[in-house]
């Protein structure tokens, strides 16, 4: 699916729009965008440093990525690993860089996140909105061929080997590895503060320009509206929320959502409604948070136990609206008054 080059010019003048007709104070970032891409609308804010130039660069780098990366645009290159019949096929240097990321987040999560559930996605309708319920063979089938140790990812050659008929997806890890990049480039470039809110990914650059926390919210995942149950506060990081909520069907009373557990290449029914992950790095978050609904509470805890390295802080939100929260995070966040009484549990280390 190509996008039309007009809609990155209007996305661009959208841009300037916002710029000409704000005045530049701290109450407004000095320039800011709101683009439709990879398959969600995701608004970029430079508040300190930023210019219009490097505003656009981000823009254009998203929509870049979006040509690599999207698993149903024949032009791109995951769409010509999963349709190279087993054959090796040639990576640019930044899918090659967030394959190998992800990959590594595959094996940390024992395969709770895995790429190559794409043919399960696609099973149950989720890349076309045609939803449907596989039956009980069909899906013993697709779980049997979701198998993350099986691609064959040769970074010094900047090359990917998948088997015949396997497909992978880079969906759970996209936005995150782009906020983190994105992040990069601008710090890079002097910016001191922005916000990047990619499809609800969000990635801080610094503080807000008074050098005060971002105040980023957690959504309450039973609200039609955008409810948010608790705020936290932070610098300098990515949170990033996977949730049953996100994309869903309803079928014979049954709710289906899009994150499959690899085992059963079913929604991952585990009593959760959604993981948010904190932490530095937006990668790492991305895929930590579909891994951790899939794996639930307790293994979940486990994980997160076992991996300080990662620096990462979590929120569980249950299908019952109580919350369990790292220890970490214990000193900075509110709860939304609305929710006030909210059971909330803190994990510690
Ligand atoms: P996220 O919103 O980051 O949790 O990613 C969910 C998306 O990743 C889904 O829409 C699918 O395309 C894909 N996906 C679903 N389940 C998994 C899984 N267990 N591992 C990796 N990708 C998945
Ligand atoms: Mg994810």
């Amino acid at each position: 699916m190509k996008r039309a080059k007009g809609l990155r010019l209007a996305a661009l003048a959208l841009g300037g729009a916002v710029l000409l007709s704000g005045c530049v104070t701290r109450t407004e970032p000095s320039v800011s965008t709101q683009i439709f891409v990879m398959d969600t609308i995701m608004s970029l804010e430079l508040w300190e440093g930023g210019s219009q130039e490097q505003l656009n660069q981000a823009v254009e780098q998203l929509y870049q990525w979006e040509d690599l990366w999207s698993a149903t645009d024949e032009d791109s290159e995951i769409w010509a690993a999963d349709h190279s019949g087993g054959e090796w096929v040639t990576l640019s240097g930044d899918t090659v860089d967030l394959l190998s990321q992800a990959l590594d987040l595959c094996r940390l999560t024992g395969g709770a996140l895995d790429l190559t559930a794409y043919s399960a996605v696609k099973a149950w309708g989720f890349t076309t909105g045609e939803y449907r319920v596989p039956g009980e063979e069909e899906l013993a089938a697709l779980a049997d061929g979701i198998d993350h140790t099986q691609v064959e990812l040769d970074r010094d050659a900047c090359r990917v080997r998948l088997p015949a008929g396997m497909e992978l997806d880079l969906g759970a890890v996209a936005k995150g590895y782009a906020g983190a990049r994105l992040a990069e480039q601008l710090r890079e470039q002097g910016v001191t503060s922005a916000l990047l809110n990619l499809g609800g990914n969000v990635q801080t650059v610094g503080g807000k320009p008074d050098g005060s926390p971002w105040s980023v919210g957690v959504q309450d995942p039973a609200s039609e509206q955008v409810d948010n149950l608790l705020a936290i506060q932070v610098v300098d990081q990515a949170v990033v929320t996977s949730g049953s909520y996100q994309r869903y069907f309803q079928q014979d009373g049954q709710t289906y959502w899009h994150i499959l557990d690899p085992e059963t290449a079913a929604p991952a029914r585990t009593g959760l409604a959604s993981v948010t992950v904190v932490g530095p790095d937006g990668t790492v978050c991305d895929g930590l948070a579909t891994a951790l609904f899939v794996l639930g509470e307790e293994a979940g805890i486990e994980l997160w136990r076992a991996h300080p390295e990662l620096g990462v802080q979590v929120i569980w939100v249950r299908e019952d609206g109580s919350v369990a929260l790292t220890e970490g995070l214990e000193e900075n966040y509110q709860v939304n008054p609305q929710h006030r009484g909210l059971d909330m549990t803190v994990v510690e280390a």
